[in-house]
């Protein structure tokens, strides 16, 4: 991993603080630690009052007999916790007589909790060093005989040098666990950062490739489903967008090219013949001018579909809605195409419900929608094939209109894109490949479905669903808003 970017400014940020907290409750947890060692060594010495100890000495004689040396001696023999802590039996004039480690003290030691002691204060404690430099914390009781007289002191002494050595244990092992703490979480953050790191690199990768015109570049696959989840799919789709826009656009120009060479070369080859001829042969001159005529329509229908098309795409396809009897269209769109069926040795059998199926809808794009289904229908039909149109209204508000032929049908593999813009089977038959993606999306503008079937070699089945709109309906909408 690279220390930059964002996993620097991330280091930084993150791994100071977490340094700073480590080391502040480092060192609490080590004062904290070193102050119950000496408040337990504190204790520990409380725990050795004069009252309690006094009843020690007062078992042994007075002044006269000086029992305190032997009450300190049987004292320190006895004395339970020689291992923790030293015991000094101090004659009334101040000298170490005795001591719990058996080792002589010799000359004057300062011993500053003895001086307060002498002057009466209970608690008597110090902390200092003693003369061979180990620190102690000490307290001294003083006692007296019964008859008043100053008789000696004891001095319990707790070393320092072990609480310290304890602390310093201490410290290294939170020095251990502290380092191994940073380095865990340097680990799973390093480990968190390149989870993101890495797919906003590839999100980086894959958007500059998509921008130096690669529309197949695509983002590997992100397993989680969070924010980065979600940019790197919307990269991907729009990717997939404009892919699908790009060849659209390169479909459009290689359809709208193809399918306007040909009738231009027509009326080309017939203009420039025409000019040859002139009006020496008025019959050719007539068949030539028909096909001209035919070529300039074929490009018109091509053209008005262009503009659907376009309008489609952007959204601009508005529909003259009024209440009109689709039947009524059919009827026309079918009796239009009489003529062409028989032209092309097709028989059409015909046969709707003799009732009128009222919608509101616009009745051109009614039309359009029959016009462009059976255009198809006799254009994929081979001669001496059989178009079959009927109708059914299942409902009063439901009109079904199925369109089916026995012509060269649709491949399984290209039915389902069979609705999308310039998608067609063989790009040799002429079509602009748009005829159906019109028909779907005025269906869709009535709240219509169009749904399409076919078996290869067999014949094609178009279903379109129209809802209808009653004359009680209306009445009874129109009544609603009266009330209103
Ligand atoms: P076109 O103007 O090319 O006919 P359409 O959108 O109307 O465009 O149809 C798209 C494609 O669907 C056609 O090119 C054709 O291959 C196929 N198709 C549509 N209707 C039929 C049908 N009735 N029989 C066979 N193929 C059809």
């Amino acid at each position: 991993m690279k220390f930059v970017g964002i996993t620097k400014r991330w280091f930084l940020s993150v791994a100071s603080v977490v340094i700073l907290i480590l080391i502040s409750v480092s060192i609490a947890l080590l004062l904290s630690i070193r102050s119950y060692y000496y408040s337990v060594a504190d204790m520990a010495l409380d725990s050795y009052s004069a009252e309690e100890i006094s009843a020690n000495f007062r078992l042994y004689g007075d002044a006269a007999t000086d029992g305190f040396r032997a009450a300190g001696r049987n004292f320190v023999e006895n004395f339970p916790d020689k291992d923790s802590m030293a015991v000094w039996i101090i004659d009334s004039s101040g000298n170490i007589i005795l001591s719990s480690s058996g080792f002589e003290i010799k000359g004057k030691v300062t011993m500053p909790d003895y001086e307060t002691a002498l002057k009466g204060e209970n608690n008597a404690k110090w902390q200092g060093e003693l003369p061979s430099g180990e620190n102690i914390i000490a307290k001294t009781c003083v006692y007296n005989y019964s008859d008043g007289s100053h008789a000696g002191a004891v001095r319990f002494m707790i070393s320092l040098e072990q609480i310290e050595s304890q602390v310093i244990r201490i410290s290294i092992v939170i020095a251990i666990v502290g380092i191994a703490l940073f380095a865990l979480l340097m680990f799973s953050g390093s480990m968190f950062i390149r989870s993101i790191v890495n797919p906003v690199k590839s999100v980086g990768e894959t958007a500059k490739k998509i921008a130096g015109g690669d529309l197949e570049a695509r983002i590997d696959h992100y397993p989680y489903n969070d924010e980065i989840g979600e940019l790197c799919a919307t990269i991907n789709d729009m990717a997939a967008k404009l892919s699908v826009t790009d060849r659209l656009k390169n479909d459009f120009i290689s359809t709208v090219s193809h399918e306007l060479r040909t009738p231009l070369t027509a009326i080309k080859g017939w203009g420039e013949t025409l000019l040859q001829i002139g009006e020496t042969d008025p019959q050719m001159a007539n068949r030539g001018m028909s096909v001209i005529i035919n070529e300039a329509s074929r490009l018109n229908e091509m053209v008005e579909e262009l503009l659907d098309f376009s309008r489609m795409s952007s959204g601009r396809m508005k529909l003259n809605i009024e209440r009109i009897d689709v039947l009524a269209e059919l009827d026309e769109v079918v009796f239009a195409f009489r003529e062409r069926t028989a032209k092309n040795g097709l028989e059409i059998i015909y046969n709707v419900p003799q009732i009128p199926a009222p919608a509101t809808a616009d009745a051109s794009r009614m039309r359009q929608v029959f016009i462009n289904v059976l255009d198809n229908a006799v254009k994929y039909t081979e001669h001496g094939g059989k178009i079959v149109v009927l109708a059914e209204i299942p409902n009063p508000a439901t009109l079904v209109v199925t369109i089916s032929d026995t012509g060269i049908g649709i491949p399984a593999e290209d039915l389902p894109h069979i609705k999308e813009k310039f998608y067609k089977v063989d790009s040799t038959i002429r079509g602009s490949g748009i005829g159906l993606a019109v028909v779907d999306e005025i269906i869709k503008l009535h709240n219509g479905e169009f749904e399409i079937a076919s078996v290869y070699g067999e014949g094609t089945t178009v279903k379109i669903t129209l809802p209808l709109t009653p004359a009680d309906s209306v009445a009874e909408q129109a009544d609603i808003s009266e009330g209103e």
